[in-house]
């Protein structure tokens, strides 16, 4: 292991062993690095006898209720101080979304997070932009602690590494996590149930909604960059929740010429967010930057407040130049 890692790990490790209550939280629009993270490591603290408290950021997609005790993940009000808050996969306080208040009432954060783009808002910085997930820093970090690996953190560990690598797929993916799944595998993990509920587990809504999105699909410069939106009025005709977009920017990127892959979502008609995903030499977190997002070099994002279409012009904008056609 990295020894400046083993540093960090060393004072975290310091600081979980000094408090009672522990708070943990992610980023909003959960995916399943960051529930997955969430559960691991907290059920890992659980058994070093704290008391954890896992924070909500936002509603849980339904393909990650199979989890083990995902419903421990609830709203709090807190109004004491905080020992230690514990921040993962998010690479900005901002990204906390609601819980980011509770940030001032802690005495001690520790960030754990593998951003490039990670402002290192943390008392303590875990991160490391070469991990391919949150899940593969939280499973060094719980190896650290000598806490043994039961089915429970396995499952949710597995469902981190392969939610972001898009099951052992992307560019990310490295011999380590490999190995660790492997080990995980080793545990006894029901990999079957885990994959059907991650990939095989598509609503009709949802199914609808990846036709139309596609079927409006926008290509530009020699059909290197794919474009498609999501707006409120499409996911009314298709009885679809903006979650149901989740994989859409993966098949988008799949078509072969495409090295840029964009996906507009209209959350209100002055709110887009914006995915963006590359296959081979384009830096997407750098273009999201410009529109002050982030995220990683192959898949980032940002948000952009003004209309759908206003929003696509300022991105093929920004594309052009950086394409030099
Ligand atoms: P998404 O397209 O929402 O799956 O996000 C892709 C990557 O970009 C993830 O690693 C996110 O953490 C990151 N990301 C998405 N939106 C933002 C944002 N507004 N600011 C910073 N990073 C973002
Ligand atoms: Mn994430
Ligand atoms: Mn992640």
């Amino acid at each position: 292991m990295d020894s400046l890692l083993e540093t960090h790990f060393k004072k975290a490790y310091k600081h979980i062993i000094e408090s009672h209550n522990i708070y943990i939280a992610s980023h909003v629009q959960p995916d399943g690095d960051n529930i997955g993270s969430m559960l691991s490591l907290g059920m890992a603290l659980k058994k070093l006898n704290k008391n954890v408290y896992f924070l909500k950021s936002d509603d849980i997609p339904s393909d990650y209720l199979f989890l083990p005790n995902i419903d421990l993940i609830k709203d709090y009000s807190i109004f004491d101080e905080i020992e230690l808050f514990i921040a993962l996969d998010s690479s900005d306080e901002g990204r906390l979304g609601k819980n980011k208040d509770f940030l001032t009432k802690a005495k001690l954060i520790i960030n754990i997070d593998h951003h490039v783009s990670n402002t290192n808002f943390g008392h303590i910085n875990i991160v490391d932009k070469d991990a391919s997930s949150t899940g593969e820093l939280i499973y060094d970090f719980i190896k650290y602690m000598n806490i043994s690996i039961d089915e429970d953190i396995a499952t949710c560990l597995y469902t981190a590494l392969s939610s972001d690598t898009g099951s052992f797929m992307y560019d990310n993916t490295s011999a380590k996590t490999h190995e660790i799944a492997a080990e995980l595998i080793r545990v006894g993990i029901d990999k079957g149930k885990i994959n059907i509920n991650l990939y095989q587990n598509k609503s009709l809504e949802r199914t609808k909604l990846f036709i139309k999105t596609m079927d409006n699909l926008e290509l530009y410069f020699d059909n290197k960059v794919a474009l498609a939106k999501i707006s409120q009025e499409m996911l009314e005709d298709c009885n679809a929740k903006m979650e149901d977009s989740e994989g859409i920017i993966s098949y988008i990127r799949d078509i072969a010429p495409v090295e840029i892959a964009i996906l507009l979502k209209e959350f209100n008609e002055s709110e887009i967010k914006v995915s963006m995903r590359s296959k081979r030499y384009i830096d997407v977190a750098k273009i999201c930057s410009v529109f002050g997002g982030g995220g990683h070099i192959r898949a980032a994002g940002c948000t952009i407040n003004d209309t759908l279409d206003r929003a696509r012009t300022l991105i093929i904008k920004e594309i052009k130049g950086l394409l030099g056609d």
